[in-house]
């Protein structure tokens, strides 16, 4: 017989997470972008204390344990509030991307039944075209003081700084069990309608504290972390949780992520370490590259950034290094793992490699961390060697990965081994590294062999007059498809297809090298900005590739 050990069992809570930053890390600064004009200053204490009083505010409202509040917002102090107040009391912090569509945002909003809807000013418009397809939403509150509270044709329209004022800040957070959901956000699937995952208070706590280890983000009280990653999208990839867990600064952007904001709060407030999108990177690039004369870098302590949501290119990781002297940490992970599952960190005889082949290992998407077991599997669901070259789906199981979607049973997500399936591919290498070549719908089917989509586009954004490329397969007589590649020249620059084969020919196999190049303005984009290759692959269906001889 087992025998049981003797320490305490305490649940995990999201309620702690705030309890430990305010008591610990009280006069740590929240630097909140209400608007590219207003910002506000705020403290891990203040947090705690406005975040109390809105779930005194939340309970008169006669919200209950369990149920769904939305928020459609930018990354704010008031949306951390909502965060930490909503989840805390035992309701379910619903972030909704307001990127998406109004058909997907009203959907969401009912698939959720969701009481209330918090929202930025920004999104008033919006919100109004929907309301009256939103059944079960009994109010919105705007997130704005009263003197800027618009008139809007909105049913029992509140305002969010008049609820903080009327309620008291004494609230005891419930003892909730571990396993009460806290969170939801919807995937922003490129077919069909989107999916609900909703976190749990112990999935959410036990991936902070991934995060802070230093194997994972290495987040800690020493780092100032500019959120350059949208609070509306997989929780701001865990950060405002893992924020509180380790007592950092945050630097939230608000509705401004462009180049030069963002530089602009990476100077101010002494910024260590921030998170985004390769799109966001892009941007910030430009403004550096277009104000190079005018900015002394050396103002930047930027030591650490993190690039997921796409694969990030090789030729970003390089500038960072060489221009600002920025660690690129490459995370991959979806709204169904919480989303942190793999984190390239490099390993002991890897830190001294030239850098050039340092850059390489970065371009990869990082090994497991500690909870997520990674595997990939062949389409017959046979488990593939980490070799480095076999390429197959891979699949995650771990506590912070989604057991079913919301509304479905537990488990429903999960094949008989409890294994999830991402729908990337990938091969990882002897040390365990994960390189995502595609998803599964993406990859490229040529003559039986797999071209990676992603591989191409990376050298081709490594050109320097592309500023973005896609490739697709297209259809082929002979070969069933090959690969086309869509460009976007930088701004003022004129690019030839020669040019760009001439380019990739040293860089990638003969074989894979893109049969035509084709230029355009702009590239469409999901509302979590990648690629919308279903889009381009309707836009290009009757494309006649120039190897074709049919
Ligand atoms: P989402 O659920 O919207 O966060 O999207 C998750 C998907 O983004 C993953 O399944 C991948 O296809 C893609 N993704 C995330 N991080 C990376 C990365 N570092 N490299 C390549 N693809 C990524």
């Amino acid at each position: 017989m087992t025998m049981l050990g003797l320490m305490q069992q305490q649940d995990l809570r999201i309620s702690q997470l705030i309890e430990h930053a305010a008591t610990h890390h009280a006069q740590v600064e929240i630097v909140s972008h209400v608007s590219d004009t207003r910002s506000y200053r705020s403290t891990w204490g203040e947090v705690r204390h406005r975040a109390k009083r809105l779930a005194n505010a939340l309970t008169d409202l006669g919200v209950l344990p369990g149920q769904r509040i939305a928020t459609l917002a930018w990354n704010t102090h008031r949306h951390l509030e909502l965060y930490f107040a909503v989840a805390g009391m035992g309701a379910v912090s619903h972030t909704v991307n307001p990127r998406l569509f109004a058909e997907q945002i009203s959907y969401i909003i009912n698939h959720a039944a969701d009481e209330y809807v918090f929202f930025d000013l920004g999104f008033a418009e919006q919100l109004v075209a929907i309301a009256g397809q939103l059944p079960t939403v009994k109010g919105f509150v705007a997130l704005c003081e009263r003197s800027e509270m618009p008139a809007l044709d909105l049913p029992n329209l509140l305002c969010y700084e008049d609820l903080i004022a009327q309620a008291s800040p004494d609230f005891e957070w419930p003892q909730l069990d571990e396993n009460t959901a806290s969170s939801l956000c919807y995937t922003s699937g490129t077919t069909g309608n989107p999916k609900g995952v909703l976190y749990s208070h112990r999935s959410t706590v036990l991936h902070a504290w991934a995060a802070c280890t230093v194997d994972g983000l290495g987040l800690s009280a020493r780092d100032s972390v500019l959120l350059a990653v949208p609070m509306f999208h997989v929780n701001a990839w865990g950060i405002p949780y893992a924020a509180a867990m380790c007592g950092a600064k945050l630097v939230l952007p608000g509705p401004g992520v462009g180049g030069e904001r963002l530089y602009e709060h990476m100077v101010k407030e002494g910024c260590t370490f921030s998170l985004g999108v390769p799109t966001v990177w892009l941007g910030f690039f430009q403004y550096i590259e277009s104000q190079r004369a005018q900015l002394d870098l050396t103002q930047l302590k930027l030591a650490r950034v993190v690039v997921g949501g796409s694969a990030a290119p090789r030729a970003m990781i390089e500038k960072f290094e060489t221009l600002l002297g920025t660690y690129v940490i490459q995370a991959w992970g979806m709204t169904e793992t919480s989303p942190l599952a793999t984190i390239g960190n490099l390993l002991p005889a890897q830190q001294d490699l030239p850098l050039a082949r340092r850059f390489d290992i970065q371009a990869r998407q990082g090994r497991a961390i500690f909870g997520i077991e990674v595997g990939i599997f062949s389409p017959e669901g046979e488990r593939l060697p980490h070799d480095g070259q076999r390429v197959g789906e891979i699949k995650v199981r771990g506590p912070w990965v989604v057991s079913a979607y919301y509304g479905d049973r537990a488990g429903a997500a999960l094949n008989d081994e409890g294994w999830f399936s991402t729908g990337d591919v990938a091969l990882i290498d002897t040390d365990g590294f994960v390189q995502i070549t595609d998803r599964t719908k993406d990859v490229i089917k040529s003559g039986g062999e797999w071209i990676s989509s992603i591989d191409l586009e990376n050298v081709a954004v490594g050109h320097p007059k592309v500023q973005e490329a896609a490739v697709i397969g297209v259809a082929h007589s002979k070969w069933q498809e090959r690969p086309l590649l869509i460009v976007v020249p930088k701004a003022g620059e004129s690019l030839t297809a020669a040019e760009m084969t001439d380019f990739m020919k040293d860089r990638v196999a003969r074989w894979w090298l893109p049969d035509d190049v084709v230029f355009v303005d702009g590239l469409p984009h999901t509302a979590t900005g990648k690629l919308l290759k279903t889009q381009l692959r309707e836009q290009f269906k009757g494309h006649r590739l120039s190897t074709d001889p049919i």
